[in-house]
């Protein structure tokens, strides 16, 4: 890619490993609250359930049709129900306690060092996440990304999530980018790679799970993070 001066990357799973450290935490508070021993259903049956809630409700905050506390408030006890404890009092805790250890977690995506190490000084980096401010703050801060990231825009400071088009603009502005200077990388086709797309940006799109997916002229797809070399 010709021109480029500024990155702009995704957080949660495209730099910061959320499934990872989301599994992890999750799995310690479902330990802490005694829910096997009380409702006899183990971990990995409930993180099925868990998942499918969470992903449903993610699509459901970047399309607009619910805020981000309905989100948080919604995802425990709609997946503890759909496992079938059917009046799950104490999920409200159980997000508190997760969103408490959640960003704590320090797994990053495998050889997101050695790809921020190429990039920096040869490009500006920057991030726009969907993720919360204040966990998104933590993720960074108390990680070795804040070596390497120069802005951050969430959701929230820009006005909506990807990928309405608001997000990326905040991008440009925060980090006073020209469009025709800036790519974007991320792992959701959706918010990331027709998010930017649309709003002229050009991206990069990271598949690490290897899914299906559509294409769109000019948009490499990547596998690991390290194949970014071959574009950057
Ligand atoms: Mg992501």
């Amino acid at each position: 890619m010709k021109n480029i001066k500024h990155i702009f990357f995704d957080l949660d799973n495209t730099l910061w490993d959320y499934r990872r450290n989301a599994e992890i935490a999750v799995r310690k508070v479902y330990r802490e609250f005694g829910i096997e021993k009380e409702y006899g259903y183990g971990f990995d049956e409930f993180y099925d359930h868990y998942y499918k809630v969470n992903e449903s409700l993610w699509e459901k905050y970047r399309n607009a049709e619910i805020t981000r506390p309905e989100l948080q408030s919604r995802r425990f006890p709609e997946s503890f129900k759909s496992l079938g404890i059917q009046n799950p009092d104490f999920a409200v805790e159980f997000e508190l306690r997760f969103m408490a250890e959640v960003s704590d977690g320090k797994h990053l995506v495998p050889n997101a060092i050695e790809i921020l190490e190429y990039l920096k000084g040869k490009y500006h980096i920057h991030i726009i996440t969907n993720g919360f401010p204040k966990t998104t703050d933590y993720k960074i801060n108390n990680s070795i990304l804040k070596d390497f990231v120069e802005t951050v825009v969430t959701a929230e400071s820009a006005g909506a999530p990807k990928p309405n088009p608001k997000a990326f603009s905040a991008g440009l502005k925060e980090s006073g980018a020209k469009l025709s200077e800036s790519v974007y990388i991320g792992d959701d086709w959706e918010a990331d790679i027709v998010g930017a797309t649309e709003f002229g940006m050009k991206a990069i799109f990271f598949n690490p799970l290897s899914e299906n997916h559509l294409w769109i002229e000019g948009v490499p797809v990547v596998d690991h993070l390290t194949e970014i070399k071959n574009y950057l």
